[in-house]
């Protein structure tokens, strides 16, 4: 089992018990709260306010289909888990060549 840093997604949804005409109602939490998500790539938790232009608020990756901030846009597909198992790849070779 191997450690990835603490790395967590949080994704802001759901549903919020809610009276509307006197009677307890579930409604889409989504709609009346600004959602969150965390970028695939780097993982900065990126606020979504109602209505937004999707454009001002990151975007989709076009390799891993993945929600984005604006500063991982253009930037290539790099996602925080496999940039970890990059490093631990490196880790590994400079281990096997015995430099650490
Ligand atoms: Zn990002
Ligand atoms: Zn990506």
């Amino acid at each position: 089992m191997r450690n990835p840093g603490g790395y967590v997604i949080i994704r802001e949804q759901g549903y919020l018990p809610a009276r509307l005409n006197g009677e307890l109602q579930v409604i889409n939490k989504d709609k009346y709260e600004i959602d969150t998500f965390s970028c695939y790539h780097c993982n900065r938790v990126v606020h979504v306010p109602v209505k937004a232009d999707p454009a001002n608020i990151g975007g989709t990756c076009p390799n891993c289909w993945k929600l984005i901030c604006p500063q991982c846009v253009g930037k290539g597909c790099r996602p925080l888990e496999m940039q970890i198992e990059q490093m631990e790849e490196r880790e590994r070779i400079l281990r096997s060549y015995g430099v650490i």
